[in-house]
């Protein structure tokens, strides 16, 4: 068995194989997609002592990096299942099952997408997912917010104050955020909300967005906002289906963890944007995977078994 079985293969798996890797310990990561949400990025610019680079690039120093010590990479395989014990054991849907004295789960997480045309065609050209990653490259220009909850309300104060103009779009009649957000929210003077809207097509002109179009729910009308971006802000959903039932997930399905990455499960750790941890990063899903393989280790050196 593996003394150490990371899951996912993104910046928080890469962190955890690499602090397991240095123990001298014997370790695994299994990941459906070595490299996770970073290569589906473009321009990176707040990965810290790095002040550009691009999702490719990154991933790609990841799995190298990951490569340099003794891994056994497992890439293209999906875990289906996860079965607690003095073992712990991981099946893949391809059949097969993997056993380990711990398990670190770093499944990462997806966005929820409009699914509307001209999405696909435009992410990375205008449409965008992370404020935090994004905000900035739309400074001095118009962007719409598409979304109301608490995510898209702060997205909307934060980009406020970044680029010229902000166009919130909510799909109910009302705002969903917490009134302290909407306060803030409604005193900005350079924001329109506009509810019971919805996007029904980004427009761009070949190369980058240009508009959006959304349809009146309340008259069916059709109207159309020009703009040079469009930030979607409608869930963000953890890769963790697989886990229902055996390890604690919050009510939003993320994995339950402590301050140390322990999950409600002995032995079984998690990290990066599959779990509880706030604001959803490059930077901090590797501090996390580290954390998780260090307790991983800690909780190995304190078992019975050699
Ligand atoms: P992920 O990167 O999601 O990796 C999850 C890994 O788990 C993948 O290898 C996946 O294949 C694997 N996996 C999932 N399910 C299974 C399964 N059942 N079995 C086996 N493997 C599985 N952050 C920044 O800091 N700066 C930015 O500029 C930035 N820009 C972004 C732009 C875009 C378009 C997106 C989508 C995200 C961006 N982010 C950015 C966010 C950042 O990419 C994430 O916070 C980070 O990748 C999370 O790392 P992770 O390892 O937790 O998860």
């Amino acid at each position: 068995p593996f003394d150490v079985l990371v899951v996912g293969g993104g910046p928080a798996g890469a962190a955890a194989a690499i602090y397991a890797a240095r123990k001298g310990i014997r370790t695994g990561v299994l990941a459906e997609r070595f490299g996770g949400q970073v290569l589906d990025t473009l321009a990176i610019e707040n990965f810290i002592s790095v002040e550009h680079t691009e999702g490719p690039k990154l991933a790609a120093a990841l799995e190298q990096h990951v490569k340099s010590y003794e891994v056994d990479i497992m890439n293209l395989q999906r875990a289906r299942a996860l079965v607690p014990g003095e073992l712990v054991e991981v099946q893949l849907e391809s059949g097969a099952t993997l056993q380990a004295r711990s398990v670190i789960i770093a499944t990462g997480a997806r966005w929820r997408e409009m699914n509307v045309p001209g999405e696909q065609e435009y992410r990375g050209k205008g449409v965008a997912y992370c404020p935090h990653c994004d905000g900035p490259l739309f400074k001095g220009k118009r962007v719409a917010v598409i979304g109301g909850g608490n995510s898209g309300v702060e997205a909307a104060i934060d980009l406020a104050g970044v680029v010229a103009h902000v166009t919130l779009l909510e799909f109910d009649s009302q705002l969903r955020a917490d009134a302290v957000l909407q306060r803030k929210l409604l005193s900005l003077p350079n924001v329109t909300v506009i509810t019971s809207a919805q996007t029904s097509e980004v427009m761009g002109n070949g190369e980058k967005v240009n508009g959006l179009r959304y349809t009146d729910r309340t008259d069916g009308s059709s109207h159309a906002v020009e703009l040079e971006g469009i930030f979607v802000q409608i869930g963000l959903l953890p890769n963790t289906d697989w886990l229902k039932g055996t390890v604690a997930l919050s009510p939003r399905g993320e994995i339950e963890i402590d301050a140390r990455g322990q999950t409600s499960v002995p032995g079984v750790f998690a990290a990066g944007d599959a779990t509880t941890v706030p604001y959803k990063q490059i930077v901090i899903a590797m501090g996390e995977g580290s954390k998780a393989a260090l307790s991983a280790f800690d909780h190995l050196i304190r078992s019975s078994a050699p």
